[in-house]
């Protein structure tokens, strides 16, 4: 139930869920990579230290707890005060503020965990508190309605980031697929696909040619971009994994946190670009990448798909797939513009 009845929250998650780690070669070593994924992809049971049951906080707070299966949230209510988490997403909605958390909400038989220092900034709200009061720490009690009216955003020019070129080819996947390429393939389709939904394109590279990772978010700069995208493909040990990852930066100290924060709506929007093209992104995650920490403007990195399995080695060959790969990029950004903030 819950969920989808109020629209102001329903359009919130649209654009603005986290969560997540990944990533090819842009930062870390791959033996940091493959640790990363193995602790994020074999979830542990919550720690009570570090966790609460949803359950627990209800009934400290004096809140209904509900759960909507369909829309895979659960919703706590007191009053007309509600707050609304989903696990698998690395936020929280507490009335009409989008809280964007380091550790992701889970579900383990049922039940929803919240990280814990969630908690009282949920508990405060649940029983009156507003959240710009207890941003200043005093206790009053005037909370602002939500209700804005849907504004397109101003995105007139998209920087494209392929990613590596020249020396280095980023991952190669045993069967001899190089990621430079399969990139700036895609990145070229993308700015067609931009161009087409009329925006602007400028890319840090549209030919086999090195740049260092500093020069690509200073080019997005320079060239007075309004978003940038870095378009990258994965690896890892397991061969088993597949599927598209989005990363929005984890600080960025580039555009601050207005920027930032419209960096995770960049990337929610996505999601629903791909969604809206029938791909799954199975990974949308804070992460600590240098090309979106300094970048200037909102600014996303997604790795289309994973080179080390067969697979998906071989869609990604593929013109077609690349093609609706980038068609689904086009409409997230488009997206992310269209409907505005
Ligand atoms: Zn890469």
């Amino acid at each position: 139930m819950a969920v989808t009845r109020y629209a102001g929250i329903r359009f919130a998650w649209m654009l603005l869920l986290p969560v997540l780690v990944g990533g090819c070669a842009v930062a870390a070593s791959s033996e940091r990579v493959v640790a990363e994924r193995t602790r994020v992809d074999v979830a542990p049971a919550p720690s009570s230290l570090s966790y609460a049951a949803l359950s627990d906080v209800a009934r400290r707070a004096d809140a209904r707890l509900a759960s909507d299966e369909a829309a895979g949230t659960f919703e706590l209510q007191a009053g007309s005060r509600k707050v609304v988490v989903m696990p698998g997403v690395a936020a929280a909605l507490v009335g009409s503020r989008l809280v964007v958390l380091r550790d992701e909400v889970m579900a383990r038989y049922g039940r929803a965990y919240v990280p814990r220092a969630l908690v009282p900034e949920i508990e405060a709200f649940l029983k009156g508190k507003s959240v710009e009061a207890l941003a200043r720490g005093s206790g009053g009690s005037s909370e602002r309605p939500s209700t804005q009216g849907v504004r397109p955003r101003h995105v007139g020019r998209v920087c494209i980031d392929p990613g590596h070129g020249g020396k280095d080819p980023g991952a190669v996947s045993r069967w001899g697929l190089q990621e430079k390429e399969a990139v700036l393939s895609t990145a070229v389709m993308l700015a067609t696909e931009l161009r087409g939904r009329g925006f602007e394109v400028v890319m840090t590279r549209d030919d086999d040619t090195f740049i260092e990772l500093n020069d690509r978010p200073a080019i997005a700069a320079r060239q007075r971009a309004d978003l940038f995208v870095a378009v990258h493909a994965n690896s890892i040990r397991d061969s088993s994994f597949q599927g598209i990852e989005i990363f929005y930066p984890e600080t960025q100290e580039g555009g601050g946190v207005g920027v930032r924060r419209q960096s995770v709506e960049l990337a929610e929007a996505m999601r629903q670009g791909f969604a809206g093209a029938g791909l799954t992104v199975r990974k949308l995650q804070a992460r600590d990448l240098r090309v979106l920490k300094l970048a200037e403007m909102p600014a996303v990195l997604v790795e289309i798909g994973y080179l080390t399995n067969r697979d998906e080695e071989r869609d990604l060959r593929s013109r077609a797939h690349r093609q609706r790969l980038a068609r689904a990029m086009a409409g997230g950004i488009a997206l992310f513009r269209d409907v505005g903030k």
